[in-house]
């Protein structure tokens, strides 16, 4: 029933947005239909907004969260649960939506690789749990097992239980690497075609030799599918975040898989205190917002949704190839940040470097963040901007091209 409140929502929403932009100042043309309050934090602390055509990331505060999920978080801020019930409802009732035995939520997709490898170390034995992440000479496995193109920063997740990442890059150098301190077989979706052993392979190596297999997928929905897909591949736990384009909030993330990891997961989660993930605390609100936000998500007509953000990077993308030795290129990258992603790109005409270009559209007003700036290209998305932002976008960067030609 939500969805399809929302969707009603959005619709009655859109005209207007478009339409409107030219009459009305500027903050008031995206309004939210969620009663505001009157105050201008962000002002009154002299802290900048601004129109994101970069995409999600952390630094930029990841995602704006759907009105669904803001009512709901409001409306769950009320009254209190057990935090305990709370997650076995919700992870029941997500667990349906994304075929998996069983689901928690957690603080964002890095918790859920702590706590997914902390609870097939310790399941919930609490004195094993007391331990992490100190496991030397403890007899608890302590190796996670990795490709070498997929080690990448986030693995450090890992290392917070205490365990030690091996790195192989060939499927014979993987079965030797499986030895009795082998806790896990760990891939990342979004470098998989920069390993040499793809997904299906990487679960039968593990299964053969009953390893547990896990997959960070944090960015790669869209498509909804990948909601599932992996889950019914055979992966043991996956990690998702809640706060990029499921738009759910920033520090929610989701922790899928075989019932008995999750219930070794939330053996170090809150309210148990004096384990490794007591500072992973997620709040009640968070838990209704992500549960919310996936809701929503999978109810959206995602083809329409695909067909707007086509539109607007179509527009910025008109926009500035009509500034000579301007190129543009759009690319919808097939793993992970799902969305079309332009690159535009000048010659030498045009006295510009990425990062002027970056810190001019930063500087402007409204201020616009932009991704990836090199010495003469930029990427744009528009899977974060609001109905009409392509046209402020497509204005200032090519105000700024223009006024760097010679
Ligand atoms: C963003 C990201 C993470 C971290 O996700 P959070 O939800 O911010 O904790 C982990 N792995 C990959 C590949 C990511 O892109």
């Amino acid at each position: 029933m939500i969805n399809r409140r929302e969707i009603l929502k959005q619709l009655t929403i859109l005209p207007l947005a478009g339409g409107a932009l030219s009459v009305i100042p500027f903050a008031s043309v995206l309004a939210s239909p969620v009663k505001k309050s009157t105050r201008n934090i962000f002002e009154e602390l002299g802290v900048r907004t601004f129109i994101n055509a970069a995409g999600t990331y952390t630094f930029m505060t990841g995602s704006l969260m759907r009105d669904a999920v803001t009512e709901a978080i409001m409306d769950s801020a009320h009254d209190f649960c057990l935090l305990d019930d709370l997650q076995d409802k919700v992870g029941e009732k997500i667990a349906a939506m994304v075929h998996a035995e069983a689901t928690v939520v957690t603080s964002g997709a890095f918790s859920a690789l702590t706590l997914g490898l902390a609870g097939i170390l310790t399941g919930t034995d609490p004195a094993k749990v007391a331990v992490l992440p100190q496991i030397e000479g403890t007899g608890l496995k302590s190796e996670v097992i990795v490709q070498k193109m997929h080690a990448i920063g986030y693995n450090h997740a890992f290392l917070n239980t205490g365990c030690k990442i091996i790195a192989v890059e060939t499927a014979e150098e993987a079965q030797n690497a499986i030895n009795s301190k082998t806790a896990l077989m760990h891939f990342l979706n979004i470098e998989a075609d920069k390993g040499q052993i793809q997904h299906e392979e990487w679960v039968a190596i593990a299964k053969k030799n009953g390893i547990p297999v896990s997959i960070d997928i944090a960015a790669d929905v869209p498509p909804v599918s990948n909601l599932w897909r992996f889950n019914d591949m055979g992966f043991d736990f996956v990690a998702l975040s809640g706060g990029k384009a499921i738009r759910g909030p920033q520090s929610s993330g989701l922790l899928m898989g075989k019932k008995d990891i999750i219930a070794g997961a939330r053996a170090h989660m809150p309210p148990r205190g004096e384990t490794l993930g007591r500072g992973m605390k997620v709040n009640k609100e968070e838990i209704i917002g992500l549960y919310v936000a996936l809701e929503t998500f999978i109810a959206l007509d995602h083809e329409k949704e695909a067909r707007q953000w086509a539109q607007q990077i179509n527009v910025i993308s008109d926009s500035v190839a009509a500034v000579p030795a301007v190129n543009v290129k759009t690319i919808t990258p097939q793993l992970g940040n799902v969305t079309p992603t332009l690159t535009i790109s000048w010659g030498e005409q045009i006295k510009l470097s990425g990062d002027l270009l970056q810190e001019n559209l930063r500087k402007g007003n409204p201020s616009i963040e932009i991704a990836a700036p090199l010495k003469s290209s930029i990427n744009v998305t528009a899977w974060m901007l609001k109905p009409g932002q392509e046209k402020i976008v497509a204005k200032r960067i090519k105000e700024e091209l223009e006024k760097a030609s010679v």
